[in-house]
């Protein structure tokens, strides 16, 4: 936990957060600003910046990370017309919060995928 952190404190449960899935590790949450009918956040609740630097410390937790985001994906009901999982990196990857996150997203089609 890092006090300056917006995700650690939504794992600390210091800022409020509508959460749609939990395990020991991670958690999954709404985004505050959907891009699309259905837009959660899954974190590990360590923190670790960003997918590189959580692939190469644990990478148990990254693929918990991803089990988490496919458990989501299949609570939202995205699974039959499909759906995108996002880690944006760094500032070319257009990462905002360095806590690392997947984005969940679907209930609609994506388009392409990058613009
Ligand atoms: P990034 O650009 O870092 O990959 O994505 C950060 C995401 O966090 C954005 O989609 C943004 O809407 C979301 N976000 C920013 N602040 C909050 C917040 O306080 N609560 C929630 N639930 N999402 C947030």
């Amino acid at each position: 936990m890092t006090s300056d952190c917006l995700f650690c404190r939504i794992v600390a449960g210091e800022i409020p957060a509508t959460v749609v899935h939990e395990t020991d590790a991670t958690l999954a949450f709404r985004d505050i600003a959907p891009k699309a009918p259905v837009h959660v956040l899954v974190v590990p609740k360590a923190h670790y910046a960003d997918v590189a630097e959580l692939a190469k410390a644990d990478p148990a937790l990254a693929g918990q990370v991803l089990a988490a985001g496919a458990a989501v994906a299949d609570a939202e009901g995205l699974t039959q017309d499909g759906f995108r999982v996002i880690f944006n990196a760094g500032e070319h990857g257009g990462q905002e919060v360095f806590h690392v996150h997947a984005h969940v997203l679907g209930g609609r089609p994506l388009g392409p995928m990058v613009s």
